[in-house]
Formats: C-alpha cells, structure tokens, sequence
C-alpha cells in the first residue's frame, strides 16, 4: 500500500511552490516518515524555519509550525525548546539561511547541546533570493554574485557542526531518498542537538549556472560523491579524493540544554 503522506500535509497547501527537479520535496517525504516513524503527535511537535526555499517546509505541514526571520530558525525553535521542553522541535532550511546568515545562531544551538532536530538541506546556494553564493558554494563554482567563480573557502556544514558541539551529525543526499527517515528519525530520538545535513540540488539558481544539463546529471553527482563512513575506512586518500562520507558521522553523549537548566532552577528555588 502507498504511504499515506497527505494525512501529514495542511489541507489545501499543495501544489508546493518548489521548482521541478528541486530535491526539497524528496526531503519533506523523508521528514514525514521519520516523524510518524517515531510516534510523534501533532500536538507535541513544534517545526520551524528561517527564510528561503527550503524553509517554504512547515508552510505545507500540518503541525505546530513557525516560519520565522532569515537566518533565525535556531534561535526561535531555542526559545520553544526551552518553553516547553517536552516538546519535539525541528528546524529546516537551507545553507544560506541556517549556516550563513544564521551561523552564529546555528553554532550556539550547536554548543548548547539543545534537544533538537535540524534538517540542513546544503544546495550550496541562496536559491530564493537569486543564486548568490553561500557560505557553503564550493571555491570556483559560479553564483549570481560570484560569475567569475568563487574565490571563498566553503564550509564543510557536518564538521562546522560537529566542531560547534553538536553530538548527533549525519549526512546524506536527495539521491539516498531512503536514508534521509532514517537519520532523521535517528537525529529525533538522539537527546540532544542533532544536524542532519542532506545534500539537495538546485537546479534553477545552481545548477544551469554551473553547467549541469539535467536535473537527472544533478542527482548522478549527488549519487557519485557519497561514501557511506562504514566504507571510507578501507578506501585510501586518492580513492576518497572528491567524495563526502555519508551516514552517522558523529555520536555523543553530553548533558542536555534544558535539562541543565532545570537543575540550576531547582536548586535556586531549594535554595
Ligand atoms: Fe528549489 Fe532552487 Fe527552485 Fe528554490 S530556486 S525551489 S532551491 S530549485
Ligand atoms: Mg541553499
């Protein structure tokens, strides 16, 4: 029997907005499905987004939702989390918004070791305002602000991530359709901040720019570059020249956010 994804959508929100061959859509599939295959109530989760394409994501959810100002996602999905923390909160949106705009945010989220979930779906671009490069467009690749190749270093969003404190971080693509529910429903069953970085294509603002014919050539690189970190151990450096690990790339425990500050609050009161 098909999946029954429309009994998660707000009635009336499709069509969505998203270009044809966006992988957006792929990546809201595989939110819904890990979120019904953790057992979450509508009522006890919270999604929220910055600005930009990706973050167009709760407007068609049939959730407690909040689409917020650029680059802010973090800081108000913080503000929810720690109003009610029984609450399961996600965040999703796109590089541009989550991890450059919104990197300070992003990063303290990170240290906090917040219980959260966020979907970072790295298009390596700001699509909706136009295809400028982000913090994350790869040096030499062509944007609308960069038409003679970027010259900037671009993040690695998984090792920012992991860097940054975060104690759950996995990766993966449009291509792996059937790993993003996976990790994601791994990320919201982790207690504490979890980034699920997925690799998505824009084929609008990124992709004609920088030559590739078809969405279809899009998705073969996506397929291309992963190497599953269960694989990379045995692969030498040139093998792994050029690709990006994919799966669970970290796991750790570490006392959460609201937890620690229930305990400051107790004992204040105690005392
Ligand atoms: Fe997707 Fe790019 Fe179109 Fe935005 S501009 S909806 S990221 S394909
Ligand atoms: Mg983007």
């Amino acid at each position: 029997m098909a999946y029954d994804y429309e009994k998660s959508i707000r009635p009336g929100k499709l069509p969505h907005i998203w270009c044809p061959g966006c992988g957006h859509g792929i990546v809201m599939k595989g939110l819904i499905r890990a979120m019904d295959a953790c057992g979450l109530e509508k009522k006890n989760t919270a999604i929220v987004s910055g600005i930009g394409c990706a973050s167009r994501m709760p407007g068609y959810l049939d959730f407690n939702t909040l689409h917020t100002a650029h680059g802010r996602a973090a800081a108000f999905a913080t503000g929810i989390k720690m109003a009610k923390p029984e609450m399961t909160v996600i965040c999703c949106g796109g590089d541009g918004d989550g991890a450059a705009i919104g990197g300070n945010h992003f990063i303290h989220a990170c240290r906090r070791n917040i219980d959260m979930t966020y979907v970072l779906m790295n298009n390596y671009i700001y699509g909706m305002t136009g295809g400028q490069f982000s913090s994350s467009t790869p040096t030499g690749h062509l944007a609308s602000t960069t038409p003679y190749g970027n010259p900037d270093p671009c993040f690695d969003l998984a090792k920012l991530a992991i860097g940054a404190g975060a104690t759950f971080v996995a990766r993966t693509t449009a291509f792996h359709a059937n790993q993003i529910d996976k990790l994601i429903a791994e990320g919201i069953k982790h207690k504490g901040m979890a980034i699920i970085e997925v690799l998505d294509d824009c084929p609008t603002t990124y992709g004609r720019r920088n030559k590739f014919r078809s969405v279809v050539d899009m998705m073969k690189r996506l397929k291309e570059i992963a190497v599953p970190v269960t694989a990379a151990a045995k692969m030498t450096p040139e093998q792994l020249e050029g690709k990006t690990l994919t799966g669970v790339l970290h796991k750790e425990d570490r006392p959460e956010y609201c937890e620690s500050y229930a305990k400051i609050i107790a004992r204040v009161q105690g005392a």
